[in-house]
């Protein structure tokens, strides 16, 4: 019986009492529940998460979230950041490097298209290149993380990375990362817009 929390009308999870809990409900797997309620005492999560939950009351409608993404770093006390950026989005990194800095940060950050590769070296069929016949690099999101894993960032900042190059980014990076922009070249980075949009006018444009 698989987990259908999107569906449930019954949040039990949400109030104090725990009865009448759905067949499927999650909360039923009490060894599991327990097993991860433990390790938020880890030393590597327990400061980091408490510190991240508590911004939510500390700037509660009041922080965008690149304020809380600087408070958040500020907190822990790193001193080294990385910032995983796409190319398409640059002059937006350039901002995010700008105020990291101002807040004191050092901030190492690295582009998509680091390695300079033609998307067709790595397996892309040269006609699903976005021109083809031209030269493309590839986006290279494992380099990204290399690259700021050898340079001891304590905390990675994805701006903006392609869906599923964030996956890979986030799967070969050390240090944990929030993503501060998801790329959506429709709607302006926002994609939730298209959630909002999808029973309208977006209806024709998803499934
Ligand atoms: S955890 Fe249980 S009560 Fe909460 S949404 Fe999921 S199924 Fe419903």
């Amino acid at each position: 019986m698989y987990y259908t929390c999107a569906g449930c009308a019954v949040r039990a999870c949400s109030n104090e009492e725990k009865e009448n809990l759905p067949k499927n409900c999650p909360m039923r797997d009490r060894e599991l529940m327990d097993e991860a309620f433990a390790a938020y005492a880890l030393p590597e999560n327990h400061d980091f998460y408490v510190t991240a939950s508590e911004l939510e009351a500390l700037g509660y409608c009041q922080w965008p979230r690149l304020k809380e993404t600087i408070e958040l770093c500020l907190r822990m006390g790193y001193k080294r950041v990385g910032l995983a950026f796409c190319r398409g989005l640059r002059k937006e990194a350039a901002v995010v490097d700008s105020l990291l800095r101002r807040a004191g940060l050092e901030v190492v950050s690295v582009i998509c298209k680091t390695g300079g590769i033609d998307k067709t070296k790595v397996g892309i069929a040269p006609d699903r290149k976005v021109h083809p016949g031209e030269f493309e690099p590839m986006c290279n999101p494992i380099a990204q993380a290399k690259l700021l894993n050898a340079q001891n960032t304590q905390f990675n900042i994805a701006l903006g990375l392609c869906v599923g190059h964030d996956s890979m980014f986030y799967k070969y990076s050390d240090a944990l990362v929030t993503t501060l922009v998801a790329k959506d070249r429709v709607t302006g980075h926002n994609p939730a817009a298209a959630i909002y949009c999808a029973e309208g006018y977006f209806k024709d444009r998803i499934l």
